[in-house]
C-alpha cells in the first residue's frame, strides 16, 4: 500500500557540485523543495510566484515518482502542464 505524500521546504544543499532545487524520496515518500530557492524567488518576485514555483516544482518531481526513469525533460513539460509553467522558466529567480 503506498504511504501518503509529504512535501517539505528544507534545506537541500548540493549533490556534488549541483545544487539541489528539488527532490523526491521514494523511502520516506517526500518530495523535498529547497528552502533558499524558495525564499530566492519570494525575494525576487513575491509570495504568488514563491507559491507557483512551489507548484511547479513538485509537479516535476510528481512527475518522476508517476514513471521512473522519465527524463528531466519528459518530467518539464508535464510539469509545464500541471501549472502552466515550464520549471525551467523559474531557473534565474531560484539562483537569486
Ligand atoms: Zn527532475
Amino acid at each position: 500500500m503506498r504511504r501518503d505524500l509529504r512535501v517539505s521546504i528544507e534545506s537541500l544543499g548540493t549533490w556534488g557540485s549541483a545544487r539541489l532545487v528539488a527532490e523526491y524520496d521514494p523511502e520516506s515518500e517526500t518530495i523535498r523543495v529547497d528552502a533558499r530557492a524558495v525564499e530566492n524567488v519570494r525575494r525576487s518576485a513575491g509570495d504568488a510566484e514563491a507559491r507557483r514555483f512551489i507548484a511547479c516544482a513538485v509537479a516535476h518531481e510528481l512527475a518522476h515518482r508517476a514513471i521512473a526513469g522519465r527524463s528531466e525533460d519528459e518530467a518539464h513539460a508535464v510539469a509545464a502542464r500541471a501549472c502552466g509553467t515550464d520549471p525551467r522558466s523559474f531557473e534565474a529567480l531560484v539562483r537569486g
